[in-house]
């Protein structure tokens, strides 16, 4: 299947998931547009990779997805939006009486508000080309809670209704909105934690990934990037056109617990 002729507007992609579903977007034709809130050659580079790897184009725009004007500045730049995969996201862990409010405020803003802005700039724009997909990167924490997790676990739960409630709105159009909810993915913030509980636990890596980090990933395997993508892939194909309002988990298991 081909997204020839698409654009994909992927928040928070200048690494990990992100970077993962631009990939495998532009394997599958579409034109992507990659972000963050850095502007560094490497993330002008990245998206070069793309553009050489796969024979599409690929730009990065830098936009702060904690800023409401950013967000919706980061789809206008853009030009063209077939589909928006909302996937910035960022992690504190404290217990809700030592959670500073400044870090309940950013995780609010960039993890959830930050969907419903970009959404509001992308909407126009696929009810103008007649068809469009919007796709939030939620987490098994959108459907299930963990402890010391509440800015995340609040905001994730935040999206998957945020998505339910856009699929309603453009139920009767060619567009589609979906939550995907990743289980523990292997990114690079993962990877670089492994030898850290590697030492605290006195356990070789093998062990450590499937007694102590994959605990409550039945498979006891991470979701990788590429499979992710994957994910988003199959919500733009026409298989996939009356699929909305609904969640995708990825996560081997853990919310069949
Ligand atoms: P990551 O840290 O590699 O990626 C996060 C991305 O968001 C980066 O590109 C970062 O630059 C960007 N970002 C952070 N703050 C931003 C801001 N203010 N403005 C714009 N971009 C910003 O982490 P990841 O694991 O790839 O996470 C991606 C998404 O997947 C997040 O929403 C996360 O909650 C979700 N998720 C991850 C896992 C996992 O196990 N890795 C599991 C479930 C859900």
């Amino acid at each position: 299947m081909s997204l020839k002729g698409k654009t994909a507007v992927i928040t928070g992609s200048n690494s990990g998931i992100g970077l993962g579903v631009a990939v495998e977007l532009a394997k599958a034709g579409a034109d992507v547009v990659l972000n963050s809130f850095t502007d560094s050659p490497e993330d002008h580079a990245i998206a070069a990779k793309i553009a050489a790897d796969h024979g599409v184009k690929a730009r990065y725009i830098k936009a702060d997805m904690s800023n409401a004007e950013e967000c919706r500045a980061l789809v206008e730049k853009a030009g063209q939006c077939d589909i928006l995969v909302n996937n910035a996201g960022i992690q504190h862990v404290a217990p809700i009486e030592a959670f500073p409010t400044s870090k309940w405020d950013a995780i609010i803003a960039i993890n959830m508000s930050s969907v419903f802005h970009t959404t509001a700039a992308a909407l126009p724009m696929m009810r103008k080309a007649g068809w469009g997909r919007v796709v939030n990167i939620a987490s098994a924490h959108g459907l299930t809670a963990s402890p010391y997790k509440s800015a995340y676990v609040a905001a994730k739960h935040g999206v998957v209704g945020l998505s339910k409630t856009t699929a309603l709105e453009t139920a009767q159009e060619p567009i589609t909105c979906n939550a995907v909810c990743p289980g523990y993915v292997l990114t690079p913030l993962v990877e670089a934690q492994i030898p850290d509980q590697m030492a605290a636990h006195n356990m070789d890596r093998e062990t450590v990934i499937k007694e102590v980090m994959l605990e409550r990933q039945p498979s006891r395997e991470f979701a990788t990037t590429a499979q992710l993508g994957g994910t988003v892939v199959f919500l733009c194909s026409d298989a996939a056109t009356q699929i909305t309002g609904t969640t995708i988990s990825v996560d081997g298991g853990w919310t069949a617990l």
